[in-house]
C-alpha cells in the first residue's frame, strides 16, 4: 500500500504546497494534520482586521472541508502531531500514529514570551494565529469603546497593530527597548517619519523601556515599565517577536538552528522529511552574515518555496533561488515598504530623498544592496527590486 504525502500545519506553507503539487499530481494521497481548524486565511490580515471592522469570521477565505475537498485532501483537523519516527516514517498524533511517503513539516512559527514579574503577567495576549486572533478580538470588543491598549513591541507586528487599533479608535501605547519605531528594519530618519504618523493617531510611546511587571488594579492592567513609569491599561499585547518552531524537529534528531535547516531542494536532514515556510532556515537565503541560511518568515518566500518543494516531492529537479522580495509594511498611516540588506552585507543606509533610502557599500554606491520606501516614494519599489535583481545577476556571473 502506498502511504500517503503527510504535511504538517494548514497555515499558508501547508496548503500551498498542497496547490503547488496538485498541479503536478492530482492522484497521490495527501493527509494533512493541523492542531487548528484547518480553514484558510491570510495571515498578513489579522494586523489590519480592525480597520476593516472584520472579526475572525470574515477573515476566513476558504472553509477547511472546502478547500480539502477542492485539492482531494484528507484534512485531520484538531490533531497535534507529537512525535516523528523517520527511520520507521511515521508520525504519531494525538489520533493515533500515522504512516507517510514523505512528510512536509509547515509547523510555523512560535511567538516569543518574555518573563514578566506580577500577578497578572498570563493576562500579555499574542497574535500569531487565527484562534490568537479570535480571543483578542472577543477581548477587545467585550470592553467597548475607548479601551486601552498596551502593546510591547514596536517591530513590524508591533506598528501594524498599532496603526490598526489607533485608527479603529483605540487608545494605544508603544512600549519598546529601542529608541524608535522599526529599529531593526529602518533607517533613522525613516523611524522618525513613521512615530510622527502613528503619534498623529494619538499613539503614545514608552521607548528604551521595557514591561517588568503587570499587575491586576480593579479592572485593568498596571504595567510597570523599567524606565520607572506605570502605564494603566485595559488590554496588553505582546508582539516581541516570532521563533521557529522546532520542536518536533529538534526531538526527532533532524538538524536545526534558528529553524529547521533545509537544502536547495527543502529537504532537511532526514530523507523524506521536507520543511518550508515560518519553520523552515532556508540554505537559499544564505549570505556571509548567515553562512548556513536564514528563516524567512514571510509570505513571499513561502510562495516561492512552496513551487520548489511540490517539484521535489513530484521527483522533479528544481533548486529554490529567492528573487528579492521587499516586504510592505501595513502601516496606512505611513506606508512604507522595506527591503532590508542580506546579513553580513557591508554599507550604510544613504538618504536619497526624505522617503527613499538606499543601502549602498563605498564601492559601489550607485547600487542598492537594500531600500526603505515610504509615503510616496514607495512607487519606486519595483524600479529598486529591478536594480537590485540587475545587481545580484551582475555579482553571480
Ligand atoms: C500579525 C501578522 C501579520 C503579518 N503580516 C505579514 C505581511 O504583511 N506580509 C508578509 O509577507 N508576511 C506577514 N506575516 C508573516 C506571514 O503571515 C507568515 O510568514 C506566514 O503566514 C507563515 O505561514 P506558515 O504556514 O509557515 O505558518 P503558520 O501560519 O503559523 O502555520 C503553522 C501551522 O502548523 C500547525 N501546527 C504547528 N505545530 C503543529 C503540530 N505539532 N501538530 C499539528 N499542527 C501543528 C498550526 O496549527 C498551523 O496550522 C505576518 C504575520 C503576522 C503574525
Amino acid at each position: 500500500m502506498t502511504h500517503p504525502l503527510l504535511i504538517i500545519g494548514a497555515g499558508l506553507a501547508g496548503w500551498q504546497t498542497v496547490r503547488e503539487f496538485r498541479k503536478l499530481d492530482a492522484d497521490t494521497p495527501i493527509t494533512l494534520v493541523t492542531a487548528d481548524a484547518g480553514d484558510f486565511y491570510a495571515k498578513p490580515t489579522l494586523s489590519n482586521a480592525f480597520g476593516q471592522k472584520r472579526g475572525p469570521a470574515q477573515l476566513v477565505t476558504t472553509p477547511a472541508a472546502t478547500i480539502a475537498q477542492t485539492l482531494n485532501v484528507t484534512l485531520l483537523p484538531h490533531t497535534r502531531v507529537t512525535a516523528i519516527d523517520s527511520a520507521a516514517r511515521t508520525v504519531q498524533t494525538s489520533a493515533g500514529v500515522l504512516a507517510y511517503r514523505d512528510l512536509v513539516l509547515a509547523t510555523g512559527a512560535q511567538a516569543i514570551r518574555v518573563p514578566l514579574a506580577g500577578d497578572a503577567a498570563e493576562q500579555a495576549l499574542s497574535v500569531n494565529s487565527l484562534d490568537d486572533f479570535g480571543v483578542f478580538h472577543q477581548r477587545l470588543t467585550a470592553l467597548g469603546e475607548g479601551v486601552r491598549v498596551a502593546v510591547m513591541g514596536a517591530g513590524l507586528i508591533g506598528c501594524e497593530f498599532a496603526n490598526d487599533l489607533a485608527g479603529a479608535g483605540y487608545a494605544v501605547t508603544v512600549i519598546d527597548p529601542a529608541d524608535r519605531p522599526l529599529a531593526a528594519l529602518l533607517p533613522p530618519t525613516a523611524s522618525v517619519q513613521l512615530q510622527e504618523a502613528l503619534t498623529g493617531l494619538s499613539v503614545q510611546w514608552h521607548l528604551g523601556a521595557t514591561v517588568q511587571a503587570v499587575n491586576r488594579q480593579a479592572d485593568a492592567l498596571a504595567l510597570t515599565l523599567s524606565n520607572g513609569h506605570t502605564l494603566v491599561a485595559d488590554i496588553l499585547l505582546s508582539a516581541i517577536g516570532l521563533r521557529a518552531d522546532t520542536s518536533l524537529a529538534l526531538a526527532a534528531g533532524i538538524a536545526c538552528e534558528r529553524g529547521i535547516v533545509v537544502d536547495r531542494q527543502l529537504q532537511t536532514s532526514a530523507a523524506h522529511v521536507w520543511a518550508l515556510g515560518d519553520s523552515a532556515q532556508y540554505a537559499s537565503a544564505a549570505s556571509p552574515g548567515a553562512p548556513t541560511g536564514r528563516t524567512l518568515p514571510y509570505v513571499m518566500p513561502i510562495m516561492s518555496a512552496a513551487k520548489v518543494l511540490a517539484a521535489s516531492l513530484h521527483g522533479t529537479a528544481a533548486s529554490l533561488e529567492f528573487a528579492a522580495m521587499p516586504v510592505a509594511i501595513k502601516t496606512p498611516a505611513l506606508p512604507i515598504v522595506a527591503h532590508p540588506p542580506a546579513p553580513g552585507q557591508l554599507g550604510q543606509w544613504v538618504e536619497q530623498a526624505l522617503g527613499e533610502w538606499w543601502f549602498a557599500s563605498a564601492d559601489l554606491p550607485e547600487r542598492a544592496h537594500g531600500f526603505v520606501l515610504t509615503g510616496p516614494h514607495t512607487s519606486k519599489r519595483m524600479a529598486l527590486v529591478k536594480q537590485m535583481t540587475a545587481t545580484a545577476t551582475v555579482a553571480a556571473t
